[in-house]
């Protein structure tokens, strides 16, 4: 695929904000490139709320819906709170069905929709509107800023290929760990390591079991294994593993 030698913007990294960046310039018709070093969208869940002013941006480039469509249906989204996963005096709150439903001070409440299920639809549209101009698997490797704009070196992950772009705007969307923000020389201060955020996906054997159908919470069994219900379409599991928290991290 041809990259071209200089672009108005350049985009680095295509999580869920150089995505849906990309998609906002396209909708107002600005030229730009995104280069992304993974070879495709992301496998893991980690943000899954959607906030209203996302759904917002969303509705503003034409997204809304489909976003709405791939997320969960807000009558089948609970959140659970209780001092553990088994705790008997849990407190179940649901979420906003639509803006006549206690989202009124939106026409676009939020939704529950995770990052893997989220980064395709972003990246489905933005592709739609600027095919040529996406190139996941091509990382940034360095970047310099002059009095004409920005100079960036990248970098096929296929076969180690360098491209040398000129851009009158670099946006740095590449995540924690940004090379953009190195390269600009933004440090970073205070303290790290603020928290820990167990992911543990459920796969495997799991019986499928009665009760409601859509809820999100766990209840108690003898064995301390859980009733889990995931919302969506998905029958509910019977999870043959402990839930209870084994770890101060989960704190
Ligand atoms: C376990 C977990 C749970 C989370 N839960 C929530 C939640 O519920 N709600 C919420 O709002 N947020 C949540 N977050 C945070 C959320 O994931 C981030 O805020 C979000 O991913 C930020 O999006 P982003 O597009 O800025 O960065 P990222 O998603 O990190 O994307 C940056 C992208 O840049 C790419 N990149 C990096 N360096 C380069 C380079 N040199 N060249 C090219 N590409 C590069 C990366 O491959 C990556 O795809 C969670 C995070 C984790 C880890």
């Amino acid at each position: 695929m041809h990259v071209p030698t200089t672009v108005p913007v350049l985009i680095v990294g295509g999580g869920p904000v150089g995505l849906t960046l990309s998609n906002l310039l396209s909708w107002y018709g600005v030229d730009h490139l995104l280069v992304e070093a993974r070879p495709g969208t992301s496998r893991h869940p980690k943000a899954r709320g959607v906030s209203a002013r996302s759904m917002e941006i969303f509705r503003r480039c034409g997204l809304e819906d489909a976003v709405r469509g791939a997320a969960l249906p807000a009558s089948q989204v609970f959140f659970y709170r209780g001092r553990d996963l088994v705790d008997p005096d849990f407190v179940r709150s649901g979420v906003a069905h639509d803006a006549s439903d206690g989202g009124g001070s939106t026409p676009s409440p939020g939704v529950i929709c995770s990052q893997d299920v989220l980064e395709p639809v972003l990246l489905g549209r933005a592709r739609e509107l600027a095919a040529d101009r996406i190139r996941f698997g091509t990382r940034l490797l360095s970047c310099t800023q002059d009095e004409e704009g920005v100079r960036a070196v990248l970098e096929e992950r296929a076969d180690g290929e360098r491209h040398t772009v000129r851009a009158e705007w670099l946006v740095g969307c590449d995540g924690a760990a940004s090379t953009v923000r190195a390269g600009a020389g933004i440090g970073m201060d205070g303290p790290t390591g603020l928290g820990h955020f167990p992911q543990r996906p459920l796969r495997g054997a799991a019986r499928r079991g009665g009760g409601r159908p859509g809820e999100r919470v766990v209840l108690p069994h003898s064995t301390r294994a859980g009733r889990f219900h995931g919302g969506g379409q998905r029958p509910p599991l019977d999870l043959p593993v402990p839930l209870r928290p084994r770890s101060p991290a989960w704190g």
